[in-house]
């Protein structure tokens, strides 16, 4: 597969993308911090599916300093472009953008911002004030540098999905957002790019996120809806596996409230420190 072609100018880009639109190219976008793993590129590839043949599939590379609060990980986010490029050439996609320097996104006197007001609120967003309005803002901006007909994000951040499914909505952009299911690793550990922090012995520790939540699914499976004894049975797995816990929550899918009783759909979400690494995870119930 030719590897995608490299953009790194954000007004190159825009002027492409809006030139391919005009021909009746189908777009499809896919939004990344980089450090691509398998999860993205299950994006990728949906992407390139949806893109059709005469279509373009389109990644963005950009690890966004406004949804980082002060003492988070921004520098040192893990990347590598090369082998980025590697991965999305093998997933088709067409074109890539990666801005070098944060100021060819945000240039001094940058002063626009986007607040999702209720999806916003609670789980991640009440943990890392802001990370959302540096979501929305960064998400706004990408979908009018490339005006696609669908953008497609993963369901492992949840709460980003219903966000960016509010912006979209109330601002009118007219893109098909499209959420597609958490991918994992063998033994159930969520793909992310933190995990690229975990030393071996927190690799295994961070697995009892992932069974935290599968042990909830098996037990909503039987019969058990109290969310509050759903939540009570993964803290005490995180505990045992000495992980310290940000959140645990059983929420409605959409408006992402709490619920006293867990119901089809219903989701539980955490967050956790494994270490110093901060990792989420999340299952629909049954
Ligand atoms: P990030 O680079 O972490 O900002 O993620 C870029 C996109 O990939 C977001 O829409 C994420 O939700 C999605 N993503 C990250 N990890 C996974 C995963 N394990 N499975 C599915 N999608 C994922």
């Amino acid at each position: 597969m030719p590897k995608p072609e490299l953009i790194r100018e954000p007004r190159e880009w825009q002027e492409r993308c809006l030139a391919a639109r005009e021909t009746g190219a189908r777009l499809a976008l896919v939004p990344t911090m980089g450090y691509l793993h398998e999860g993205h590129l299950s994006l990728a590839r949906e992407a390139r599916r949806r893109a059709g043949p005469r279509g373009l599939a389109l990644a963005t590379i950009f690890v966004n300093p406004t949804q980082f609060g002060p003492s988070e990980d921004l520098a040192r986010y893990p990347s590598d472009l090369d082998g980025d490029l590697a991965k999305c050439a093998s997933a088709g996609v067409d074109w890539l953008l990666a801005p070098e320097r944060p100021e060819q996104v945000f240039p001094p006197g940058y002063q626009t911002w986007v607040e999702v007001a209720e999806a916003s609120q609670g789980l991640c967003g009440a943990r890392r004030p802001g990370h959302f309005k540096g979501v929305a803002t960064i998400v706004a901006k990408l979908l009018n540098l490339t005006r696609p007909h669908v953008a497609l994000f993963g369901e492992k951040d949840w709460q980003q999905l219903q966000v960016i499914r509010a912006l979209v909505r109330d601002l009118d952009f007219g893109v098909e957002v499209v959420g597609m299911p958490i991918v994992r690793e063998p033994d159930g550990l969520a793909l992310s790019s933190r995990n690229a922090y975990l030393s071996p012995g927190e690799r295994t520790r961070a697995l009892a996120l992932s069974s935290a939540l599968f042990e909830a699914r098996d037990r909503a499976a039987r019969g058990e809806r109290d969310a509050t004894a759903l939540a009570a049975g993964a803290l005490r797995r995180l505990a045992e596996a000495q992980v310290r816990v940000d959140y645990v929550e059983v929420v409605h899918p959409e408006t992402l409230r709490p619920v006293a009783r867990a119901e089809p759909g219903s989701v539980m979400l955490l967050a956790a420190f494994v270490g110093r690494t901060r990792l989420i995870d999340n299952v629909r119930l049954p």
